[in-house]
């Protein structure tokens, strides 16, 4: 391992980007997430409370190097201690950047106080248009919620605003260029996720999935053109929209997160923490490390540390959704946090 104390993996990947869950549970039901009956949601007893979250985001930022904390979940808004654990992250020297990853129902309600707590942006989960398709995906009549809660996170300065699309075939691929059109309107950014293999439901099929090059097709009116900012580690490949600015007056830029048909894995510098306290060091691990174990047990922020770095030099080269032994994790996404 490193002896500066970072994340490091043994392919000379470092870890500086903290993705926390903080509930399994969700108030809605995307159909390729979660059934419409939902889960057995994690009994609370095994959920970190305020303070054990907290803590472990001052052991990634204080001793392990993370520059930056996106919360998730499950849904993140409907975590009661939300703005308090974003306010004691903001406390934190040298203070990481924060984000959040929510579907927006409740947002416009959120966003300020999120804001006013040192929140600096959010990613708002949108597959639709339409309020009819929005019921039918997600098996709840809450569309225009989102679209409020995406024009109050603007308005309350969460900005960059943006979406995160996942597209179906046959259900919502036809929107494509409809979503990219809202998003360039409203000043959002907009980026299109492949559909991966982690539905609690295990009814992912890659011959279904619409792939980048298809979404980059179905977007060729646009002329999209190459990004020349480089893309480092962010998982979403961009492109510049000719024509429009977004809302701080920079060129538009759509993005496509091709996980599936288009890995990068060798750029990853995510870790991942459940809500119930486990390390996990790919979305795609199929094992995990318990730190919740070791904070009720007494150990010290030291020893956690140790813990945390041996999770993460344990870390695959790649997912391996094309390897022939691929497994689906057992934790469905709403489990781990997207
Ligand atoms: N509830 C929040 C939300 O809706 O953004 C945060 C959690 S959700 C699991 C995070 C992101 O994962 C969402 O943008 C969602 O669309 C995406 N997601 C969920 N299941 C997925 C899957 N099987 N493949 C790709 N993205 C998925």
């Amino acid at each position: 391992m490193r002896a500066d104390g970072v994340l490091a993996d043994r392919f000379g990947r470092v870890a500086t980007d903290l993705r926390v869950s903080l509930t399994d549970r969700c108030n809605l039901r995307c159909t390729y997430c979660m059934p419409e009956e939902g889960l057995a949601w994690m009994p609370r007893e095994q959920q970190l409370t305020d303070d054990e979250v907290v803590r472990l985001i001052r052991v990634a930022v204080e001793r392990l190097g993370v520059t930056e904390v996106r919360f998730t979940g499950g849904e993140p808004l409907i975590r009661r201690g939300l703005v308090t654990i974003v306010a004691a992250a903001a406390a934190l020297e040298p203070r990481p950047k924060l984000s959040i990853t929510t579907n927006g129902i409740g947002l416009e309600r959120m966003a300020q106080p999120l804001r006013d707590a040192g929140l600096d942006r959010v990613n708002v989960s949108l597959d639709t248009l339409s309020a009819s398709r929005f019921q039918q995906l997600t098996h709840r009549d809450r569309h225009a919620d989102v679209l409020k809660g995406l024009a109050g996170a603007a308005s309350a300065g969460l900005t960059p605003v943006k979406i995160n699309t996942v597209l179906m075939r046959g259900i919502n691929d036809d929107e494509a260029p409809a979503l990219l059109q809202f998003a360039l309107d409203h000043g959002y950014e907009l980026r299109f996720i492949e559909q991966m293999p982690l539905d609690a439901q295990h009814k992912w099929d890659r011959h279904e999935m619409v792939t980048a090059a298809a979404i980059l097709t179905s977007l060729e009116r646009y002329g999209l053109l190459p990004d020349p900012v480089s893309r480092g580690t962010a998982p979403a490949e961009t492109w510049l929209v000719p024509g429009y600015v977004d809302a701080a007056g920079q060129p538009a830029r759509v993005g496509v997160i091709g996980s599936v048909t288009r890995p990068f894995c060798g750029d990853c510098d995510r870790t991942r923490l459940t809500a119930d306290g486990q390390v996990r060091n790919c979305l795609f691990a199929t094992g995990e490390s318990d730190l919740r174990g070791l904070l009720r047990s007494g150990a010290s922020d030291d020893e956690v540390a140790d813990a945390w770095r041996a999770a993460m030099w344990g870390k695959k080269a790649g997912h391996g959704i094309d390897d022939p032994t691929f497994l689906q994790p057992a934790r469905p996404m709403s489990a781990i946090g997207g």
